[in-house]
């Protein structure tokens, strides 16, 4: 029987630490325990923050000699909440926050701790950039671990597509490297199998040129137009090439510098985009996605691709109380667009929103086998976000989501790992098919046998 992980048995792990062991009563707790989905409020034995693999592998010892469950937090920014647990340790690595970029090789080592910010303002010193996320503020690791994905990956692939390897702390506290070379079965696994095969330390993405200035823009429609503008949208994004990514957002107005003070506040359909083409050809994707001119604004051009990166921080700031539900679009057929239309009638609170990000492009031409991420031929995903802040709140705003959910489930095929909310076991399977499923549990009972990294969208080993 192993010995409880008191305060007393924490403090004799403490000289075996270069970085901080916080516990309940310490300052930082409060702060070190709280991640960006304000719903989550759970309150760990200890928070090991990590400065380098040698601490990881010290929280994986100390967690397994007392018999605690262990959370790994990379950016804290996981819907689910998973980054944190109760009672447990948490292994957080945000002090690991560190880019190395080779420029001659375009090539970036990344820090398990750092910031999809922290990630481009360092490549972009070199005109480089990784495909990842759209919110600067959102973790390398977890996105990376789930597949990873954002505005230039039509062009240039999945973050997972551009991993060249991984550093890698297994569930016995061996420190190892996966890459297409070295236990080439846990490369595969981690590229899409979340967190369940051990900790990375350190990742190498090959880097692709971009910026320093992207054209990119939003344009923002009437809802009237809704149900005629989203069916031009999809048949016009059906003709785009990689170079361009278009998506769609319908929620209310936020009081966006160029709109009319008339729209804040208002449901409206807002379409940003990025075309990593000439200025010449984006300005002729503008004029199509400005359809009929009836549109409430526009602000499109020329945007430092730093800047552009964190356009959309402050509608996804830290502390809100969120729930997602989401799920792969085979295509955005006219039936779904009628359900969506009429559920956005019903937004619970102001700052809900109906995510249709467009996918296709070079991740779909990626073979599904090659990675653990293998749902890679929808179109689009479509993600319903409800976002409050009054507990009060909470059960209308979870109805609205798994009510739009059910009903559009009828055109869903799979959904991204990253995007699921704490929805049961049984869901997790919804992300992988059945024959990457099966490997997974294999992998996972190679590398995990124990299941010691459950929390997280768990895979059970067998
Ligand atoms: C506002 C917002 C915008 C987003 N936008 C995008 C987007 O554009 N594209 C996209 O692909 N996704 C996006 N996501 C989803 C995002 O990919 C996931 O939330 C992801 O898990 C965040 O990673 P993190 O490190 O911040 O999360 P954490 O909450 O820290 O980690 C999530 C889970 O990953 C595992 N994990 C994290 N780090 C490690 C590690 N180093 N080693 C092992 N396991 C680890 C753990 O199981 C942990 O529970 C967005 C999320 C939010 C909230």
């Amino acid at each position: 029987m192993a010995a409880p992980l008191t305060s007393s048995a924490i403090d004799t792990w403490k000289e075996r630490f270069r970085g901080e062991l916080i516990q309940p009563g310490d300052p930082p707790y409060n702060e070190a325990r709280s991640i960006w989905n304000g719903m989550i409020d759970r309150r760990p034995a200890v928070i090991a923050r990590c400065v380098g693999t040698h601490d990881v592998v010290q929280a994986i010892l100390m967690a397994r000699e007392h018999g605690a469950p262990v959370a790994v937090k990379g950016g804290g920014h996981n819907v689910a909440g998973n980054a944190v647990c109760d009672g447990g340790v948490v292994i957080d690595l945000s002090p690991m926050r560190w880019v190395h970029v080779d420029a001659k090789r375009k090539t970036a080592r990344v820090g398990a701790g750092c910031l999809f910010g922290d990630l481009d303002h360092e490549t972009q010193r070199y005109k480089l950039a990784v495909p990842g996320g759209i919110v600067s503020h959102t973790g390398v690791s977890g996105l990376t671990l789930g597949g990873g994905f954002g505005w230039i990956s039509r062009k240039h692939g999945l973050s997972i597509d551009n991993l060249i390897s991984a550093d890698v702390v297994l569930a016995d506290g061996t420190a190892v490297t996966a890459s297409a070379g070295e236990n080439p079965d846990l490369f595969w696994a981690i590229r899409g199998g979340g967190g369940n095969f051990g900790v990375v330390t350190s990742f190498l993405f090959k880097c692709a040129r971009v910026g320093p200035e992207v054209f990119s823009g939003i344009i923002v429609h009437p809802v009237d137009s809704a149900s005629e503008y989203l069916r031009f949208h999809r048949d016009y994004l059906a003709t785009l090439g990689d170079e361009t990514t278009v998506w769609a957002v319908i929620r209310h107005a936020p009081p966006l510098p160029f709109l009319p003070s008339n729209v804040h506040g208002r449901l409206v359909v807002v379409v940003p985009f990025v075309h990593l083409g000439s200025q010449a050809s984006g300005k002729r994707v503008v004029k199509e996605l400005q359809w009929k001119g009836t549109a409430h604004g526009e602000h499109v051009g020329m945007t430092p691709w730093v800047q552009w990166q964190s356009a959309f921080d402050a509608l996804n700031a830290h502390g809100a109380r969120n729930y997602w539900k989401s799920h792969h679009l085979t295509d955005l057929k006219d039936d779904c667009i009628d359900v969506i239309l009429e559920h956005v009638q019903r937004f619970p609170t102001p700052s809900g929103e109906v995510f249709l990000p467009q996918m296709g492009g070079a991740p779909s031409r990626v073979p599904a086998n090659a990675t653990a991420y293998a749902f890679r031929s929808p179109k689009y995903i479509m993600n319903l976000h409800s976002r409050w802040a009054d507990a009060s709140d909470d059960a209308k705003c979870f109805t609205w989501a798994r009510e739009l959910w059910g009903e559009t489930k009828p055109f869903a095929h799979g959904v991204y790992v990253n995007f699921i909310s704490d929805e049961g076991e049984e869901r997790v399977h919804d992300a992988y098919p059945k024959d990457v499923w099966e490997k997974l549990v294999k992998l996972k009972t190679k590398y995990d046998p124990t299941n010691f990294f459950r929390m997280n969208q768990n895979i059970r080993p067998q």
